[in-house]
């Protein structure tokens, strides 16, 4: 497993990262990639509106199923994933959690990272999982740190798409064709019972994002009639030899 290649996804909530980058984590397990999610909260508080109307429910009744759902989830799109179980509104990452979350770093050295924007003035526990994921990647580096491995290269990440896009100062600089694997995708949204709001929503996203992709393709690149995409935006400058 040494030469796998892997990357590295940090999702604020159980769901967030199905429905804001399933198709980058199911397009990189298919082409042989160890796909490691960090989970910092069962959004067991402010993402879980579908079990809490459910009679009788319970906080820890409510974990469980995000947990199960997320598993499922995981495991449709072809990842791993670690819950840390950080509380929700807000999410209070602990010492301990910065030092696993840097040994993950070390660990795993992945191809690049995925997380959430810098601004989400809906869900303070997204940006609150931006800083976290910037900051240990941070510590991962430093020589000093006192972590196992080696320390990190210098991983791209990628803030994968918020609910509302402009409020959260989103603006796409990267599309990614995911229709080959739109499929696990779309199997992933529907294990999200708490949320069945939101499949059509992020189904019409993807249409949106596919349209937006061939438009700045041009005709030469082999896309299909309707091609799916999901927008990302870059933290750190592309490094290049090249214009192109
Ligand atoms: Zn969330």
């Amino acid at each position: 497993m040494a030469d796998q290649q892997s990357i590295l996804v940090v999702s604020a909530h159980a769901a967030d990262f199905v429905w804001r980058a399933g198709g980058a984590i199911a397009l990189y397990a298919s082409r042989g990639y160890r796909v490691r999610i960090l989970c910092l909260s069962f959004g067991e508080r402010g993402e879980s509106q579908g079990a809490w109307k459910q009679p009788g429910m319970t906080i820890d009744r409510v974990k469980e199923i995000r947990r199960a759902e997320s598993t499922g989830a995981a495991g449709i799109l072809g990842a791993e994933i670690r819950f840390f179980d950080s509380g929700d509104y807000p999410i209070q990452p602990t010492q301990e959690t910065i030092e696993a979350m840097v040994a993950e770093y070390r660990e795993l050295q992945p191809a690049f990272v995925l997380t959430h924007s810098f601004l989400d003035p809906y869900n303070p526990d997204h940006p609150t999982a931006n800083r976290v994921t910037l900051e240990t990647r941070v510590y991962a580096q430093a020589l000093g740190y006192p972590a196992p491995g080696k320390p990190l290269d210098a991983p791209p990440v990628f803030i994968f798409e918020p609910h509302q896009p402009e409020q959260c100062e989103f603006k796409p600089e990267v599309l990614l064709d995911v229709t080959p694997v739109w499929e696990a995708k779309h199997k992933a949204m529907e294990s999200m019972e708490a949320q069945t709001h939101l499949w059509e929503y992020y189904t019409d996203l993807a249409k949106r994002r596919g349209t937006q992709l061939k438009r700045n393709a041009g005709p030469n690149l082999g896309l299909p009639q309707s091609a799916l995409g999901e927008a990302y935006m870059r933290v750190f400058p592309q490094v290049t030899d090249r214009l192109s």
